[in-house]
């Protein structure tokens, strides 16, 4: 709802979603295969379906079964008969979504990805324990909600050395300690929460465990102003009983499985920042060949529409990266009988690019388009506002930029390796 509509009716009219996906498509499908283009036309005719329900003055939560009910909760692995799945589904679900509502797309991935694919990891390192499937499922119909803790108060950037302690009992653990920027905490069901035995050695002590609101987590929610309708918390575990079907990976294999879900989580989260680049340059094209000043269209104007041919060169360059990164590890990792220990190492480090290319490009370019769209996309006249305001959070969320930076730069020392 516009609180007060100053945009003119005709220009409103045409940046409409339906007019977004057909400029994203005209760019887009051509790198996409039959099954790729199939799969977004049906994705759009969704997103153009739930867009009217949507009530931005509200939580995004209520939204979860919709998406649920149509598979959308996750697509990287397969989940009851939704297909097709994949690491590139995934991408295009992220971009699709934040397309449509990026605050959503925000929850939806905290929940889908970072809390419901661990459940899968689980069972693909032979679990037997039921209850995570239950979860799974719980999760992926939308009717639950998850998060991921890993992040403290003293522990940032250096997440590795935790310091939530761990302490074993007869039939599991009890967790004591702080997690914050929980997303989605304060509204979870289901807490992903990592924790150690021993916090000199986190490497070989890490526990990853799925644990139940009700076994007593505490949760405050933190105020963050750019994501709104999006709950994230401080997360407190005080002496938290986690019964042992709830423990995902014990005894320092919690470690490997953090490491292991980083990498599809940075991906996934490169499928958000993509839309939010495709969204605020979309609008910024339609708005400025229809708005008029002196007498032509603004983006006649050089200083406006070069600007916007570099956006959207940006923009091509960054899905490429994306739907490329996401081939080979769908070809070569998440499909393959025998994963290649070659592509599992260029996708690591490739994600960790990407990750820190697009979410600095999703500021970038939502702050480029306002400054050429002018006043009217300061205001909630557009979506571009809520856009630049998530855009503020792609860098910090999922490892913040130096953290990237510095994976990055330990893959170029590797290379005189190779000398
Ligand atoms: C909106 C939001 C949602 C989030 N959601 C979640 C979530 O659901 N679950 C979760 O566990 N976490 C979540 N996070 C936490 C996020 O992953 C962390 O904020 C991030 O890892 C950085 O940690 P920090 O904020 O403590 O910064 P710090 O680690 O304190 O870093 C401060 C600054 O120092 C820099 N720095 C740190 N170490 C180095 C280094 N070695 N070299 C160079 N520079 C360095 C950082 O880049 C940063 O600029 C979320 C954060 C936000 C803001």
């Amino acid at each position: 709802m516009i609180q007060e509509k100053i945009i003119n009716d005709q220009i409103l009219e045409k940046m409409s979603l339906e007019n977004v996906f057909k400029i994203f498509n005209d760019n887009v499908f051509p790198m996409l295969n039959d099954e790729e283009r199939e799969y977004c036309l049906t994705l759009q005719e969704f997103c153009i379906e739930l867009n009217p329900k949507i009530d931005k003055s509200k939580d995004v939560y209520e939204l979860f079964p919709e998406l649920g009910k149509n598979g959308y909760i996750q697509r990287i692995n397969q989940w009851r008969d939704f297909n097709p799945v994949g690491m590139k589904k995934e991408i295009l679900l992220g971009t699709h979504l934040s397309i449509l509502d990026p605050q959503l797309e925000l929850a939806r991935l905290a929940s889908g990805i970072l809390c419901g694919n661990p459940t899968f990891h689980y069972y693909t390192h032979g679990g037997k324990s039921d209850i995570p499937q239950k979860i799974q499922d719980e999760l992926l119909t939308g009717q639950k909600i998850g998060c991921i803790g890993i992040t403290e108060p003293e522990r940032g950037s250096d997440a590795v050395n935790m310091t939530t302690k761990c302490t074993k009992t007869d039939d599991g653990v009890v967790y004591n300690g702080e997690k914050v920027y929980t997303t989605n905490g304060p509204k979870a069901d289901y807490f992903c929460c990592y924790g150690v035995y021993d916090e000199l050695n986190p490497r070989d002590s890490m526990v990853q465990s799925i644990i139940a609101r009700d076994f007593g987590v505490k949760t405050e929610r933190l105020k963050i102003n750019s994501v709104p309708r999006v709950h994230i918390s401080h997360t407190i575990f005080d002496n938290v009983n986690v019964p042992k079907d709830y423990i995902l990976a014990d005894d320092g294999l919690g470690y490997k499985r953090l490491f292991e879900g980083l990498v599809p989580e940075r991906l996934s989260i490169m499928g958000s920042g993509i839309g939010i680049c495709w969204a605020a340059l979309i609008y910024g094209i339609i708005y400025t060949n229809l708005r008029k000043q002196f007498g032509k269209p603004v983006v006649r104007f050089q200083g406006v529409g070069y600007s916007l041919a570099d956006l959207l060169t940006k923009s091509n360059a960054a899905i490429s990266l994306a739907l490329q990164a996401a081939s080979v590890y769908d070809e070569k990792i998440l499909f393959s009988e025998q994963p290649s220990k070659e592509a599992i190492k260029w996708v690591a480090g490739i994600s960790s690019q990407g990750k820190y290319y697009v979410a600095k490009l999703t500021h970038e370019i939502c702050y480029e388009v306002q400054q050429q769209m002018g006043g009217v996309a300061v205001t909630d006249n557009t979506p571009v506002d809520e856009l630049m305001d998530i855009s503020k959070i792609e860098e910090v969320i999922g490892g913040a930029r130096n953290i990237q930076l510095l994976l990055i730069q330990s893959q170029i020392q590797r290379f005189m390796g190779l000398l």
